[in-house]
């Protein structure tokens, strides 16, 4: 992959916001994300094809860290999977990736992110958080507030599975350990144009977070939607939505608001081209990058 691939920038007013690309999919059968999605059914939009889709129908994807800095400070969200791992997915477990690298690459040092926001508290969306340091796991962002959405946590602990607890133990725990963590309602508002709000369905306590500045808008979606297919079919269900009718209903919900208010929409789990502006088409939606 060529170096420029690994980080991405855009301008919402006076908030720039830079993309760092932990992972990368290689195109595959929609099936991975989608199980209701067939090759076909990719093809039937074209508008896909060639930065989300292939020719035969396959489908690309990424795990990001996103970057938002303003004039007083710095902002991550969903700090990817994260190394040394021990999770389900294989493509998660015990992986070694050269995140950090890429991020330091990008300009940013640990020391300088103000507040971590989280989507939601899944595997590939609190790696980053902590690290392991002679054997411990440790905040990866000394200086930084870690914000948690109160519902999310719940929904977390009371879904307790193998995988929820270890990234409970390992990438979350720690932070409150070290007293860096904030607990905040679903409709947070940051401050300086940043706002959280809820796109439950995916789980329990998701949010998206909203970006505001001379009158431009921008959204990151976190795992609402996976992938550009969802705006031409917005009722394709996510292999990890855990509520499917909510998870729907809030997808066409944030999906229309975007669309009218012409913003700039950066898709977390998108690959390299992943911000662009929503129009509609047809029953529902089309993408056009920026
Ligand atoms: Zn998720
Ligand atoms: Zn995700």
């Amino acid at each position: 992959m060529d170096r420029s691939e690994y980080s991405n920038h855009w301008r919402i007013g006076d908030i720039v916001v830079t993309s760092v690309v932990e992972q990368s999919f290689d195109w595959s059968a929609p099936g991975f994300l989608f199980p209701d999605a067939t090759n076909e059914v990719v093809q039937r939009h074209r508008w896909l094809v060639p930065d989300y889709a292939d020719s035969e129908g396959n489908i690309n994807g990424s795990v990001q860290a996103l970057v938002i800095d303003q004039a007083e400070r710095r902002i991550l969200v969903d700090p990817c999977v994260g190394n040394g791992r021990s999770r389900f997915l294989p493509n998660w477990h015990m992986q070694e990736f050269d995140f950090m690298d890429r991020f330091a690459g990008a300009g940013f040092t640990p020391e300088s992110v103000d507040i971590v926001l989280h989507t939601h508290l899944h595997a590939d969306h609190v790696g980053w958080d902590t690290y392991l340091q002679d054997g411990v796991w440790t905040p990866t962002f000394p200086a930084a507030r870690y914000v948690y959405v109160r519902d999310e946590l719940e929904w977390h602990k009371e879904s307790w599975d193998p995988d929820r607890r270890e990234v409970w133990q390992d990438a979350i725990s720690p932070v409150f350990d070290a007293g860096l963590a904030d607990v905040v309602e679903c409709d947070h508002d940051v401050g300086g144009g940043i706002s959280l709000a809820p796109s439950p369905g995916h789980t329990g306590g998701h949010v998206s977070v909203w970006l505001r500045s001379h009158g431009q808008v921008g959204l990151v979606t976190g795992d609402f939607m996976h992938h550009p297919l969802q705006f031409a079919e917005p009722g394709l269900r996510e292999i990890a939505d855990d509520n499917v009718e909510l998870a729907r209903g809030t997808r066409r919900s944030m999906i229309s608001q975007a669309s009218q208010l012409h913003a700039l929409l950066i898709g977390t789990h998108f690959a390299f081209r992943s911000g662009g502006r929503v129009v509609p088409s047809g029953e529902g939606w089309q993408f056009n990058p920026d």
